[in-house]
């Protein structure tokens, strides 16, 4: 799956060289050809090695099986053809639908493309993969194909598996190192990380909260769950994402946070709603009971809890 993750990464990287129109979906929110080559391409290798398993993903092939859709459906699967010569518009469309999976008492959940807006200004992104059981997340695969990595082309990958840690390695190659959320007393990465687009939280009281908790710096802004992997690998202590004052009845996505969410708590730190409740994985797409999201490195978690609460 890590290797089907690479590949998937490798996809939107070819697609961000020569950026997209992008198109619409009843929601408005935008999609590209990569959203739908990547979760072609990983849903593929899922259904391959675990054929029983469901998959809930963001994507779904009814809109590129339109006639209208035609050309942008030949777009996606010249994208899936660089990987896999022999797959057809049949097979991609076929592999998409293959998202369409119901959450269940075990089953992966992905988001092809977390970030397409970032995406599509060629800032971060995110390829973000779980498998939950039993609503507990219990794998974890982050592909950040834009991430600066020391000493490397960018790109990084993170990597959580329930009990046995987080590591993170360049994609370019390399070995895999364990990743830690910074210490308490790292004053210089007490940092915290909010989305860049201003609708998807509550930047104001944001920073009221950082504030409250001691951080001082300004935020770090950063699409996509690619946040959850600075926190992971200690470069910034806290995430907040609280609900917008202009859509107070979003309710956050599974796989917006699953990967990421495990990332993080292997590394050390600590994952809630903003009133200190466990994002709920076991009950459906959406988590209806969940209100925002809080991230940290652990230390710093219950201050922000009670800063909340004020
Ligand atoms: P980010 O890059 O962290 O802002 O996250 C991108 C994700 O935000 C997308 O995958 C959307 O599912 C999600 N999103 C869309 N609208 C909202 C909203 N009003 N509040 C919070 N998240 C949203
Ligand atoms: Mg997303």
């Amino acid at each position: 799956m890590l290797f089907r993750s690479v590949a998937a990464g490798k996809l939107c990287e070819r697609v961000r060289s020569n950026i997209p129109a992008a198109m619409e979906k009843s929601d408005k929110s935008p999609v590209t050809v990569a959203d739908y080559g990547a979760q072609a391409l990983i849903c593929k290798a899922l259904s391959e090695a675990f054929p029983d398993d469901p998959i809930v993903g963001e994507e779904d092939a009814a809109a590129l099986r339109q006639p209208e859709m035609a050309e942008n459906l030949t777009k996606v699967t010249n994208y899936v053809k660089e990987q896999l010569p022999d797959a057809t518009s049949e097979d991609v469309t076929g592999w998409i639908d293959r998202g369409n999976g119901k959450v269940s008492a075990r089953y992966w959940t992905l988001d092809p493309i977390d970030g397409t807006k970032g995406f599509l200004r060629q800032d971060q992104y995110a390829v973000a993969l779980a498998l939950v059981e039993d609503g507990e997340v219990k794998v974890g695969v982050l592909g950040c194909p834009a991430m600066p990595v020391e000493n490397s082309e960018p790109g990084a990958l993170y990597v959580a598996v329930r009990g046995e840690g987080a590591m993170m390695r360049a994609i370019a190659g390399g070995e895999f190192v364990p990743i830690r959320v910074v210490a308490a007393e790292d004053k210089e990465n007490l940092r915290f990380v909010e989305s860049v687009e201003s609708s998807h939280g509550d930047q104001d009281r944001q920073n009221k909260i950082a504030q409250a908790v001691g951080i001082t710096s300004e935020s770090v802004r950063v699409d996509s769950q690619a946040k959850y992997g600075i926190v992971a690998s200690g470069k910034a202590a806290l995430y907040l994402r609280l609900p917008s004052p202009k859509s107070p009845n979003y309710r956050e996505n599974i796989w917006d946070h699953a990967a990421g969410a495990i990332v993080v708590e292997e590394a050390g730190g600590r994952v809630s709603d903003l009133y200190g409740k466990p994002l709920n994985f076991a009950d459906g797409a959406k988590m209806v009971d969940n209100r925002g999201v809080v991230v940290s490195n652990g230390v710093i978690h219950d201050r922000v809890l009670a800063a909340l609460a004020d």
